[in-house]
């Protein structure tokens, strides 16, 4: 067996791992680099022939594990997908979104340089267009949690909940190796939060001979969750109260439909007054529609919820908004209303026509409920600034800034350490990927020293071969 590590090593993105095992070549994620620095490699071919690769299997339908599935399907691969089934259907919303972009992309890139009079370091073409996204569309077979699914005579494949995305899943292989014996590799995907709402919790393993185990967290601990609920309901009364509108960048999985289901408590409990909420985004609309679909994905108390008629995406007040009429008609509306929108760090998308129209208003409230990267818009406004340029207008910032910690969709040092530990036998070797070189680089040193185990943080397009230990 040889697995080598194409991506998330020593950073965040581009998860892709390859193994090669009982016969078989597979491809673990396909994700896209989206860290400037490695931006290159995006356009660099899959280091393993695409031809050569008979699986694709895909732990969740976030860009940076399937963001790079278009290309290998224009460099030759015509194998398999697996995804869960829930993962499947936003795989396809989220693939034709990123050809879009990439489109919108090339299309600005060639007209800032017609305008400069200059020619970029390559002529300017998408790194794939919405057509090239849809040719991934038939490969994908869906695949349910806990079915154990044969590869071939000697490989397979089992999918479970990682409590991380709708659908997202960790991947048990087991491997029949030539003198009989059966191996088990474990590949984490990303791991989730505990007591989520919405989806279920992580699973939990109690033997794998190697694991590849993500670090996003791997250096430190979340903030006490503090009472979402409470801060949220909160945020709304006083802005209702001023008589302003609470306005939220939101990304379109996952994090909208957890807003949905906070607000819908507040709803149901009347805790905030009868008011519109929106939902201003046509992707979060579309990935709303899959979460309505799935419910086999929900953990208990959603079912709960369900069955008690209290639906998290389906309640007095909520409205979808796809078309762009609809959009702008939400700025007309006399009184208080709640709006979310895309993109989540108001680097482009409708929240930003819905910043200019409430920034300056001191009624107002402009809530952030995710991370906001450097050299976005959002962390720009979360330091408070006199003013702002958006859509190339200074605007003075007079709305209140307010921002809710605890929403986030990856575990942190302890829970990381919580699910490794859970194994009862000791794994030949756990890899650590997915992370910061220094999150991951101090994780490891957490796991070794809790356990002993011989555990690795492997460097790009490393690769190792998992010899059998036992004879
Ligand atoms: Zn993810």
């Amino acid at each position: 067996m040889k697995l080598k590590f194409l991506g998330a090593s020593r950073q965040v993105t581009g998860s892709r791992y390859f193994l090669e095992a009982g016969g078989l070549r597979l491809l673990i994620d396909c994700g896209m680099f989206q860290e400037r620095a490695f931006l290159e490699r995006n356009w660099e071919a899959c280091p393993v022939a695409a031809r050569e690769i008979d699986f694709l299997l895909f732990t969740h339908a976030h860009l940076d594990h399937v963001g790079l599935a278009p290309r290998l399907v224009l460099e030759g691969f015509t194998g398999p997908i697996l995804g869960t089934p829930a993962s499947v259907e936003i795989a396809r919303i989220l693939l034709a979104d990123s050809g879009k972009i990439q489109e919108e992309d090339a299309r600005y890139k060639q007209k800032r340089h017609r305008k400069e009079g200059r020619s970029g370091p390559r002529p300017v073409v998408p790194l794939y267009t919405i057509e090239d996204a849809e040719k991934v569309f038939p490969l994908l077979r869906p695949t349910p949690y806990e079915k154990v699914v044969t590869l071939n005579d000697r490989v397979e494949v089992c999918f479970h909940d990682a409590g991380h995305i709708l659908g997202s899943a960790m991947l048990e292989l087991r491997v029949r190796e030539d003198g009989g014996g059966v191996r088990r590799l474990v590949f984490s995907g990303d791991i989730g939060q505990w007591d989520k709402p919405i989806i279920r919790d992580p699973s939990l393993f109690t033997q794998a001979d190697f694991v590849v185990m993500e670090s996003t967290y791997g250096d430190r601990d979340h903030e006490p969750l503090g009472d979402v609920e409470s801060r949220l309901e909160e945020i709304v009364n006083d802005t209702v109260a001023r008589g302003g509108n609470v306005i939220i960048p939101t990304f379109a999985i996952e994090r909208a439909q957890e807003l949905m289901y906070f607000l819908s408590a507040l709803v149901y409990q009347k805790r905030i007054p009868n008011l519109m909420i929106f939902l201003d985004s046509p992707m979060a609309v579309n990935v709303t529609d899959v979460f309505r679909k799935h419910r086999e994905c929900m953990d208990e108390e959603t079912w709960a919820l369900f069955n008690a008629g209290q639906s998290p995406f389906h309640f007095p007040g909520m409205q979808l908004v796809r078309s762009t009429s609809q959009s702008k008609a939400i700025n007309h509306l006399k009184g208080s209303c709640i709006i979310m929108a895309g993109s989540g760090m108001c680097t482009g998308g409708r929240i930003k026509h819905h910043l200019v129209h409430n920034i300056s208003d001191p009624h107002s409230t402009i809530l952030f409920v995710g991370y906001q990267a450097r050299h976005t818009l959002g962390r720009q406004i979360l330091k408070r600034p006199d003013e702002v340029r958006i859509h190339g207008q200074m605007r003075p910032v007079r709305a209140r800034i307010e921002q809710i910690h605890g929403l986030s969709a990856h575990a942190d040092r302890n829970a990381l350490l919580r699910w490794a530990t859970h194994l009862q036998s000791s794994p030949q070797r756990v890899f650590i990927t997915h992370g910061e070189e220094e999150a991951a680089e101090s994780f490891a040193e957490s796991l070794r020293q809790q356990t002993g185990w011989t555990v690795t943080v492997p460097e790009y397009l490393e690769e190792q071969n998992l010899e059998s230990n036992k004879s």
